[in-house]
């Protein structure tokens, strides 16, 4: 099982994306979490993503490739995985387009969660109370769902057209959204 999640920030992605995970036994690749243990370790990467997290942009397509790659071809992938937070732009989508190829794998299905804007902000100006995030103040907040809608959002269209896209409602209680999303994978 090969699947992608999309949806802006404050969708759930994370919290279903792990759900889904433990309920097919596959690998979570989160790049949110990665870059984030990336920073804290002060790896290279963790230096080159910061300033751009820290601003609510998306950190450079070649530094998200290359980790994705690595991922990707490690053992613990064989089974299958979940990207959460990857890819966001069209130039990443197409890098792995060119990557599950030299794997010789394809993508299952690409769930694409959703709620209203007003819901998402107010659900991460919840969360920024105490997540200790450095990107979780308002300005930032809203920053980055106009990095969404901007960068992120075509790629809905880009898996539509690729006939892997599945719409599922983000609103309603975290049970019955695993419900759906389990409904609309099988
Ligand atoms: P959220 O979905 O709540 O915005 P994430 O944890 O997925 O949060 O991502 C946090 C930040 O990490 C993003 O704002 C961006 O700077 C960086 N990031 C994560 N994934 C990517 C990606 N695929 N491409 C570029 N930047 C990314």
């Amino acid at each position: 099982m090969r699947l992608v999640f999309l949806g802006p920030p404050g969708v759930g992605k994370g919290t279903q994306a792990s759900a889904i995970c433990n309920h097919f036994n596959i690998l979570h690749l989160s790049t949110g979490d990665i870059l984030r243990s990336e920073i804290e370790d002060k790896s290279h990467i963790g230096l080159e993503a910061k300033s751009f997290m820290d601003q609510g942009e998306l950190v450079p397509d070649t530094v998200l490739l290359k980790i994705i790659q690595n991922k990707l071809n490690h053992k613990n992938a064989q089974n299958g995985y979940l990207l959460d937070g990857f890819p966001r732009t069209i130039p990443q989508a197409d890098g792995l387009n060119q990557i599950l190829l030299e794997l010789k794998q394809a993508l299952d299905i690409v769930v694409s969660l959703d709620a209203n804007e007003e819901e998402l902000v107010n659900r991460l100006i919840k969360r920024s109370l105490d997540s200790g995030r450095s990107d979780d103040s308002p300005d930032i907040i809203k920053q980055r769902q106009r990095v969404y809608w901007k960068q992120t959002a075509p790629l809905l269209e880009y898996y539509k057209n690729l006939n892997l896209l599945k719409d599922v409602n983000g609103i309603g209680e975290i049970e019955q959204i695993t419900k759906r999303i389990l409904k609309a994978i099988d």
